[in-house]
This record gives C-alpha cells, sequence and structure tokens, in this order.
C-alpha cells in the first residue's frame, strides 16, 4: 500500500507544490497537525500564515457550518450576501481613514495585488509601479508581474514595474546604512528615469516575509510616505502574510509609522479558508464594474470564516499574543544563537520571525544547504517549519496566532536539536534529493 506522500506525488501536479519534507496529514487541532503516520507535528508554520487561529478553531468551524446550514448562494458578484457585506464593513473599520473607501473580496493574496496593480495604472492613469527587489506579492501573472522575489526569475514583469532595493539591516551595513543606501537609489530613480508622476502606486511589505522576513529600518518607510504623497503616489501595503495580528499590532504597517492608501489582506484572513481583501479609496476601487472578478469571489462561507477570524483575533487580543508569545520566542531563539554557530541573525516583529542561518557569521555566506537540512531534520523531530529568503536560508516561523509560550519553548528544543544533528552531520543527505524546497 503507497503511503499518503507517495498517492500525492503520482496524482497532483508538482506545478504547485513547494516542498520542503515528505509531509503528510490527516487531521490538525490548535498548533498541532496529525501525520499520517499518526505523529503530531507542532505547526510552526500554519499552513504559511494562513490558519491564523491554528487548525480547527471551534469560531471557525461553527461560523463555516452555520454559513452553509442556509447558504446565501456563492458568490457575490450578482447579488448581495450578507457575510460578505459584514465582512466589507468590519475591513472598513480597521483600516486608514485615507483607505476607507471600498472593498473588493478575491480568494488569494495573488488574485488582490494583481487587482490593484490593474486598478491602480487604470484609475489615476499613470503607467508605473514601484515595488521591491526581494518581494513576493503572488503566483498569478499580474501579480507576480509586480513582484521581485528570484523564485520568479523569467517571469515576464509589468511594462511599468521598477524594483527598488528593500533595506536589509543585516546584509547592508545597519540600519542608518541599509535605509540611506536605498533611500538615495530611489532618489535618483525618481530624479531620472522614473519620473514621479508616471507613478501610480508603491507595494510595499512591511516585512518582507518570503524575501527573507527582513524587517525594514525604523523610519525607512515614513521617508518613502513622505516622497510619495510630495508626488501623489499611492502607498499600497500588502498585509497578505504579516498582517492580522501576526507583527504583534492588527496592521503591521502601524509599526511603520505610515498610513497606507490601499491595505491588502490575505491568508490569515480566512483562518485557513481561501478569501483575500483590496480595501481602499472609493476613487481607486469603484474604477468601474465588472473590472476584475470571478465567479466565487464574495462567497459568504469563505466571508463568514473572515468574520470569524476577525472577531476572534479582537475578542481573544490575539494581536497582543503574538506580541507576547512573539517575544518568548525571540528570547528562546537568542540562546540558540549563542549556541549554534550556523544562526546568524534572528529577526522580527510578534509572530513572524525569521532565523537566517550563515556558514559563518564574518562571512555572512548563506547556509542554504544547511538551512534545507536543519528544516528537514526538524520535520523528522516533529516541527514544521519552512524557509525563505532571496537565498533560501531563512528558516520562518508563522505559527498560529493562538501559540502559546509553552508550544513555542517545545519547537525551539526542536529545533536545537536538528541545529545540533545538523552540525554532528546526521543527515540522511540522499532523502533532500527531492526536496529543493525554492
Ligand atoms: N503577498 C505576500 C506578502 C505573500 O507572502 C504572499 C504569499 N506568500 C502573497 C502575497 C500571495 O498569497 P497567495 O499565495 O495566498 O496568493
Amino acid at each position: 500500500m503507497p503511503s499518503l506522500y507517495e498517492r500525492d506525488l503520482r496524482s497532483l501536479s508538482r506545478l504547485s507544490q513547494l516542498r520542503f519534507f515528505p509531509q503528510a496529514v490527516v487531521g490538525g487541532n490548535g498548533s498541532y497537525l496529525t501525520s499520517d503516520d499518526e505523529r503530531r507535528l507542532l505547526d510552526f508554520s500554519a499552513s504559511w500564515g494562513a490558519a491564523s487561529l491554528g487548525h480547527a478553531h471551534p469560531a471557525v468551524r461553527d461560523a463555516v457550518s452555520r454559513a452553509l446550514a442556509d447558504q446565501a448562494g456563492a458568490s457575490h458578484l450578482s447579488s448581495a450576501n450578507l457575510p460578505a457585506v459584514e465582512l466589507a464593513e468590519k475591513l472598513l473599520s480597521i483600516v486608514p481613514r485615507r483607505a476607507a473607501g471600498r472593498v473588493w473580496l478575491g480568494h488569494s493574496g495573488s488574485d488582490a495585488n494583481e487587482t490593484v496593480a490593474r486598478v491602480v495604472v487604470a484609475a489615476t492613469g499613470r503607467p508605473r509601479i514601484l515595488a521591491f527587489k526581494g518581494a513576493y506579492h503572488g503566483g498569478t501573472t499580474g501579480s507576480m508581474a509586480v513582484s521581485g522575489h528570484p523564485v520568479q526569475q523569467g517571469v515576464p514583469k509589468a511594462p511599468g514595474l521598477t524594483l527598488i532595493p528593500y533595506p536589509n539591516p543585516y546584509r547592508d551595513g545597519g540600519t542608518e546604512e541599509a535605509a540611506n543606501t536605498a533611500l538615495a537609489e530611489l532618489e535618483s530613480l525618481l530624479a531620472g528615469p522614473v519620473p514621479p508622476n508616471e507613478v501610480a502606486a508603491l507595494f510595499l511589505e512591511p516585512i518582507q516575509s518570503d524575501g527573507g522576513m527582513v524587517v525594514p529600518p525604523e523610519d525607512y518607510f515614513r521617508r518613502i510616505e513622505a516622497i510619495c504623497r510630495r508626488h501623489g503616489i499611492l502607498i499600497v501595503s500588502d498585509e497578505v502574510k504579516v498582517g492580522l495580528g501576526r507583527s504583534g499590532r492588527l496592521n503591521a504597517f502601524e509599526h511603520l509609522g505610515i498610513e497606507p492608501d490601499i491595505v491588502v489582506f490575505g491568508k490569515g484572513l480566512g483562518g485557513g479558508l481561501p478569501i483575500s481583501a483590496a480595501v481602499g479609496p472609493e476613487a481607486i476601487m469603484n474604477h468601474s464594474p465588472a473590472f476584475s472578478f470571478q465567479t466565487v469571489h464574495g462567497n459568504p462561507v469563505c466571508a463568514a470564516a473572515a468574520l470569524a477570524v476577525l472577531g476572534t483575533i479582537e475578542r481573544e487580543d490575539l494581536a497582543g499574543n503574538a506580541a507576547e508569545v512573539g517575544r518568548h520566542l525571540m528570547q528562546e531563539l537568542e540562546r540558540l544563537k549563542q549556541k549554534h554557530a550556523l544562526v546568524g541573525d534572528i529577526r522580527g516583529r510578534g509572530l513572524a520571525i525569521g532565523v537566517e542561518l550563515v556558514t559563518d557569521r564574518a562571512s555572512k555566506n548563506p547556509a542554504k544547504q544547511e538551512t534545507a537540512f536543519t528544516a528537514y531534520r526538524a520535520f523528522e523531530l516533529g516541527l514544521v517549519l519552512y524557509y525563505v529568503g532571496v537565498s533560501s536560508n531563512v528558516l520562518e516561523f508563522t505559527p498560529p496566532l493562538t501559540l502559546t509560550k509553552e508550544e513555542a519553548s517545545a519547537g525551539v528544543a526542536l529545533l536545537d536539536q536538528a541545529l545540533t544533528d545538523v552540525a554532528s552531520g546526521k543527515i540522511d543527505q540522499a532523502a533532500l534529493s527531492n526536496f529543493a524546497g525554492w
């Protein structure tokens, strides 16, 4: 009898697989998944942050069964439905006033960013978009077209796209120098080949997550905001991965001290169900009817799940929990840094944390292979942890927002063991050949 993982390989397309180890799960509850060989796996990814309340959260479960018990259709394209309207009203109440115009609902961060990228150009008549090198805004043609992540090298970019550097304090000489260098490059672009009055919008991630969980220097985005305001450039905050409580605040842009014009939500919004949202000024978001829609956009079941997620985050102060447990997790990880030479840098906000592995701390050469080994070994030990980064050497922590300190400590103990095993060569290198990651 083939295993679940083998059946997956024989039946499901590799086009959408991003595999780090042979994980096959049959269930899950809270911060734990159950594997098909009946192991309990502590989930420090939460399906890349999508399972924001953990697995099988009662609030999501109840909301979904209620919405399905008396189903108000499947779409809001040609009919209003209550959960979609209530969700929109709720989202309008949590964004800055300048963004609180209208809400567009989609399925994924990708379709939301693609829609925003199209509509800002159409509505402003300005053909250009600024985004960051290393940024990941999605996997559809239009969202890849405004992304700068190397995994999408060779994919056509939007004709008006200019990629600018995202300041990386660890690699670019510290916070001040990183900010100044990145800003100087932007200013020279705007003074030359990229006339600012042709730029519709600037897309930013409050923490550049798939690019390596890079936390921008304090003040950097305030300086960017000033430039954008001067030239009427719209600021789009892509909160898909680190928004809605994960950073320790409800909106991750709050850490930057800025007020974006458009806010994009995804992943954790649905607590595991597919739903995304773009929230922005009416003049942009009402540009024209039938501009960007797919049949089950505004699905009442997914919208009901999202409402339950937002209600739970608020009621249980999960942003506060993310801040507190995140602080604890960072402290525990700092201990690992004392112990393991592979650990070059630990950074993050709340429960959005990256651990960058380097071959040695002086050269900071990315320890790409060791990162893959560590994730693989951690899985064998019972911890689910993937990696990100433009050099694939940053372990990414996006656990459920409900994570407890005890669970955080238990996960760090497993990672500690995994790093020890990698350092002592206790790794089946051949087993990894099928797991290229990214
Ligand atoms: N934006 C950001 C910041 C992301 O991290 C991602 C996914 N990693 C996306 C957009 C795309 O989201 P999805 O894959 O759910 O479409």
